[in-house]
C-alpha cells in the first residue's frame, strides 16, 4: 500500500498534467455514467434526485440549480 502510494506520488510529481488529465477524463467518464444512471433511477422512482453535475436538486424538468436534464 505504501509502496504503491509512493510510486503514484512520484509519477504525479513528474507528470502532473498527464496525471490530472487522465483522472479528469478517463476514470470519471464511467463514474459520470454511473452517476447519471443512479440519478435517473432515483428520478423515476422518487420524482427527484441529486444532480450528477452540480449535486443540486434534480426534478423531472431538470436541475433547479444548473439546468441540466437527463434524457
Ligand atoms: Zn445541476
Amino acid at each position: 500500500m505504501s509502496t504503491a502510494l509512493a510510486t503514484e506520488t512520484a509519477v504525479a510529481a513528474r507528470r502532473p498534467h498527464e496525471q490530472s488529465a487522465a483522472r479528469l477524463f478517463e476514470p470519471s467518464r464511467s463514474t459520470l455514467e454511473d452517476s447519471i444512471l443512479g440519478a435517473w433511477e432515483d428520478l423515476t422512482a422518487r420524482g427527484h434526485a441529486e444532480c450528477p453535475v452540480c449535486a443540486g436538486e434534480l426534478g423531472a424538468a431538470g436541475c433547479d440549480t444548473c439546468g441540466s436534464e437527463l434524457s
